[in-house]
């Protein structure tokens, strides 16, 4: 069977770098099986999933590089989760409970007082038709509860039930389905909660592998019965940690923080991002992976951390720094031509600044040095302003070149007597109007003679 992963985020914000993390394990896996990778909108709360947030999730996957084979939306699926809702509940299996959300408050209090879990005793089950008719009679509308097997003929005396899998990430795993609540699939108002759909459409959609965050392992223990009552083959789970801040809290779609929108808006790399994303909390160090073929290289669940990995956004600065000063001119060319860097130079220039970006954003501080008007005028002692403007006359004859800068600071040191920092400072300030940059053997050729007699004079 072809490996089939799927990504399901509901679209009510921007991803950020832990919903990332999930795309990308995903992407990463079924890239290294030769599996498929589908997009799955889990779109069914319709008061909070926005079509602009799905497009915009499409977009930042495209960002980083992922293209899924396959997108769907819940929202456009509902006849098979009701086809699947009727044939639990014709088997008993799907019960209708009147309860409000007080009410069950109300319950859990009770527990919590007695010192027992919060699970639900299943109060529903007892009712008689009478009761249920009068209770809608008096215009309460059911949710829907799935029927947990965890019991052996009475539901109502529930027993522990494990249910085992070898998780992909995690190891093997065991949940007990008598320490659970049987979970509500349909809300009062018939809309669905994300159980169902996405156990119908995991199955529907042949997915073999559903790689997600570690709060959802409980879930999976749920899920794997619903799987069952369905008589679907249950996927293999792994679960990854999840990422928090700095400061140990949770990432949110909705807050907005380290969401890849901001990040791009940032500058980044999207590789700067995605290394980071995929290998904190992974075992080896954390370095920027030049694409993602040589990420899925790097990426192994074995010897993962299995708490929470705090997120260094400072980290993704470091890593940016790196792909920039290693990245080849095609990368770039195109952001090159929008900073109106000559198109006959670009190439050249690149290869000089490119050890001095720690964005590619920066590239357009360098190229108003070489091609522009300097932005400062620089704070020469009249000593050195003598020096510089002497050094505008010896100046070799002829187009710069590779050679020009060595000639030229040969031939100062010679007639001044200046060396080293004495010799070259000066001629940096002047030259760019700071004290720190390229190397100016590479920067004197795209700056040019006209440009440079006019810094010297
Ligand atoms: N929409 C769910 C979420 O974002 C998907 C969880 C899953 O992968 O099953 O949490």
């Amino acid at each position: 069977m072809t490996v089939t992963v799927r990504f399901a985020p509901s679209p009510t914000g921007h991803l950020h770098i832990g919903n990332l993390r999930t795309a990308l394990f995903n992407w990463l896996f079924a890239q290294r099986q030769g599996g498929r990778f589908v997009l799955r909108f889990d779109d069914t709360d319709k008061q909070r999933s926005r079509t602009e947030f799905a497009d915009q999730i499409a977009a930042d996957l495209a960002w980083v590089g992922v293209a899924p084979d396959r997108v769907i939306r819940q929202s456009e699926r509902l006849a098979l989760y009701d086809g699947a809702a009727e044939r639990l509940k014709a088997a008993g299996l799907l019960y209708p409970c009147y309860e409000t959300p007080d009410e069950l408050d109300r319950k859990r209090k009770r527990l919590a007082a007695r010192n027992l879990p919060p699970v639900y005793g299943r109060e529903a089950l007892r009712l008689t038709d009478d009761e249920r008719q009068a209770l809608e009679a008096e215009g309460r509308r059911p949710h829907w509860r799935f029927l947990l097997p965890n019991f052996a003929d009475d539901p109502l005396q529930p027993q522990r039930t494990e249910i085992h899998w070898d998780d992909l990430v995690r190891g093997p795993q065991t949940v007990d389905l008598a320490s659970l609540s049987d979970p509500v699939l349909m809300r009062g108002d018939g809309s669905y909660l994300y159980t169902l759909p996405s156990i119908v459409d995991d199955g529907d959609v042949g997915v073999t592998h559903v790689i997600r965050g570690d709060d959802h392992v409980t879930n999976t223990g749920v899920q794997i019965a619903i799987f069952e009552a369905l008589d679907l083959t249950p996927p293999v789970f792994g679960h990854h940690n999840l990422l928090t801040t700095i400061t140990g809290e949770g990432l949110s779609k909705r807050s907005g923080a380290l969401s890849l929108v901001s990040l791009r808006e940032d500058g980044l790399e999207p590789m700067a991002v995605a290394s980071l994303a995929v290998l904190v909390g992974l075992p080896g160090a954390i370095d920027a992976m030049p694409d993602l073929a040589a990420l899925a290289e790097r990426m192994q669940f074995e010897g993962s951390s299995q708490s929470a990995s705090k997120f260094d956004p400072s980290e993704l600065d470091r890593l940016n720094a790196d792909l920039v000063h290693a990245m080849p001119y095609a990368d770039v060319a195109d952001r090159l031509a929008a900073m109106s860097v000559p198109s006959t130079d670009a190439e050249a220039f690149w290869l000089t600044v490119r050890a001095n970006c720690a964005r590619v954003a920066d590239a357009a501080e360098w190229a108003e040095v070489a091609f522009g008007d300097l932005d400062r005028t620089p704070e020469l002692s009249d000593e050195d302003r003598q020096f510089v403007t002497a050094a505008r006359d010896s100046l070799p004859e002829g187009a710069f070149g590779p050679e020009t800068w060595r000639e030229w600071t040969g031939a100062l040191k010679q007639a001044t007597g200046r060396k080293g920092r004495a010799l070259f400072m000066p001629l940096r300030l002047a030259l760019t109007g700071r004290d720190h940059g390229p190397e100016l053997a590479a920067l004197l050729p795209l700056i040019g003679r006209q440009r440079t007699l006019a810094r010297l004079g």
